[in-house]
């Protein structure tokens, strides 16, 4: 009676909070719980109805409430059913229940075995699918399905071992029958606060993602960015470790919606969360709509230096893009950014550090757009940084790398500080117009020294003159593949150091041309050699008696 009354509770209080749009399998999990109470209405019914009636229609009833409770949790993990797999073991129940009609021990062996496989079924997808939700109501439902399948077990080997007669009839009252109810009545809460509980706390987890989402870009919204930055903050006090924010606000966006629409708009803010979100790599980066038009990005152990990098590149990122802006000046959207960084004790809190960011942000408005700018404190940080790694990464200038001709010594030396300046303009994050300037000129003073060396070495003689040109036109080819790529944004500081220190400096400068030196060298000496050689040649010559 307990059981049947627990079941019409459970069954109706699921079928009347159940929405078939959700599909979240709450029907069929009140359909099997109305096969349930069914079962054990015709179980207790077994004086009134007669034993062929009660014991087929309650094994039918129990087995398609255990086929309705896999079909929910299918729906629920959203797992196309195993439609014959589900519901064949109903027909096998009947079907051998019929058969088996005069065994006792043979009916109660054959159902519980069909029970044990469907809860095994049940089971099996619940474990397949356990790291789909977070949360207890798994283990809920999967110790139910555990209860069921050892009881019908125990059932089966009691019956297997003669006990079948205690088990005729669940109205008997017997120890094992006592047990088989218990258990029945445990496993049915279990099972259906498990269910219930799953639904509850995947509703939670979606709230939980909505509540912290930015619903027109998908990146974090200004909450989950206020919390982050309030636990990122602590942290990196505690541990004394960098904390760096990235603020980006779109250049001229009012003008934007203004000449292409506010759906535009909106579309061009999800392209740029795009690029935003490609510089949020590391795990604990976080990236967030501040608001309107403005992004931030939070780069936990990330100092000053490296987050300009990752600014940089978002910059670049955006401009990569090439969205056309017809009031921009560039013609394409743009944005402007502001880094601010925590290193050390140089801000009292977190809203000082994004009103740093916004200070910089204000200024790379100020000076122009489409740039990064550092906050003041980072500035001083950065210089001190960069000044170390500018030394690092500099070219220096020997006396030996002398080849003693004026033009092409002049030449080498100005080629050795305009790397040095590249390199510095590159590493300081310096705005890309400036830097392919410098670019340009480094690749049109390479052009002018590589003719004039030529000229100079045809002159004087050289042998190798015609392939050391030929060595020229691949350094200046690959000098212009560097710069396109460096204006496309794909070029890293490491490769134009390889390109100027390596084959420039290191291969062409002092080896390559260390060739000619010698052919140089000669021709200097010719005038001097020429003259001493006169000299001996007078000093030898026999006097002439009548001089
Ligand atoms: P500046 O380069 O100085 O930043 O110029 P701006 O035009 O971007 O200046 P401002 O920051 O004042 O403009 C922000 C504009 O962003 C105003 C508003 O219409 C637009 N905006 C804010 N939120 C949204 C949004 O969700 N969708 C669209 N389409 N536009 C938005
Ligand atoms: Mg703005
Ligand atoms: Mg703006």
């Amino acid at each position: 009676m307990a059981i049947v009354l627990v079941g019409i509770v459970l069954s109706l209080s699921v079928g009347l909070v159940a929405d078939r749009a959700q599909r979240d399998g709450m029907l069929y999990w009140s359909a099997g719980l109305v096969m349930h109470t069914a079962a054990y209405v015709f179980f207790n019914q077994r004086a009134q109805i007669g034993d062929f009636a009660s014991i087929i229609l309650a094994n039918v009833c129990l087995s398609c409430s255990l086929a309705a409770f896999s079909e929910g949790i299918y729906e629920f993990y959203r797992h196309p059913p195993p439609r014959s797999l589900i519901w064949a073991p109903v027909l096998v129940v009947l079907l051998a229940l019929v058969v088996l009609m005069d065994s006792l021990a043979g009916r109660i062996v054959v159902s519980s075995a069909i029970y044990f496989s469907q809860a095994l079924l049940a089971v099996s997808l619940v474990w397949q699918k356990r790291g789909q939700t977070a949360g207890r109501g798994k283990y809920f439902l999967a110790s139910g399905l555990a209860i069921v399948m050892t009881m019908v077990a125990l059932r089966a080997i009691g019956a297997m071992r003669g006990a079948g007669a205690a088990m005729t009839s669940l109205t008997e009252s017997n120890p094992i029958q006592t047990m088989t109810l218990a258990a029945a009545l445990v496993c049915l809460i279990l099972l259906s606060l498990g269910f219930v509980l799953m639904s509850k706390e995947r509703a939670d987890e979606l709230n939980r993602v909505l509540a912290s989402r930015d619903e027109l870009t998908g990146l974090a919204n200004r909450r989950r960015l206020n919390e982050t930055l309030a636990s990122e903050w602590a942290r990196a006090t505690r541990s004394d470790q960098p904390l760096a924010l990235v603020l980006l606000d779109i250049d001229l966006f009012k003008n934007y919606n203004d000449a292409y629409g506010h759906q535009a708009g909106d579309e061009c803010l999800k392209r740029v969360a795009q690029c935003l979100e490609s510089g949020a790599q590391r795990a604990g980066d976080l990236a967030a709509r501040y608001g309107g038009e403005e992004f931030l990005l939070i780069l936990p152990d990330t100092d000053a230096l490296a987050a300009r990098g990752v600014a940089e590149a978002v910059r670049r990122a955006v401009e990569a893009m090439d969205l056309p802006h017809k009031v921009a000046a560039s013609g394409r959207v743009t944005v402007s950014i502001g880094v601010a960084a925590l290193t050390g004790a140089c801000y009292p809190d977190a809203e000082s550090l994004l009103r740093a960011a916004d200070e910089a942000l204000y200024r790379a408005k100020n000076d122009g757009r489409n740039q990064v700018q550092l906050a003041e404190q980072a500035l001083q940080h950065a210089r001190a940084d960069e000044a170390v790694t500018l030394k690092l990464v500099q070219l220096v200038w020997r006396g030996d790398y002398e080849s003693g001709n004026k033009v092409i010594d002049e030449q080498h030396r100005k080629l050795f500080s305009q790397s040095n300046k590249l390199l510095g303009a590159v590493l300081g994050g310096q705005p890309t117009q400036e830097v392919a300037a410098l670019v340009d000129q480094f690749i049109a003073d390479v052009l002018a020294h590589f003719q004039a060396e030529e000229a100079i070495i045809t002159a004087a003689g050289f042998a190798d003159a015609p392939d050391h040109a030929l060595q020229h036109r691949v350094l200046v080819d690959k000098a212009l593949a560097l710069a396109e790529r460096y204006r496309a944004g794909a070029l890293s500081v490491g490769e134009l150091f390889e390109f100027l220190a390596y084959d420039v400096v290191a291969r062409h400068i002092l080896a390559a041309d260390r060739a000619y030196f010698s052919c140089l060298a000669s021709r200097a000496d010719a005038p001097r050699r020429d003259r001493e050689d006169a000299a001996r040649q007078s000093a030898q010559a026999p006097r002439n008696p009548a001089a």
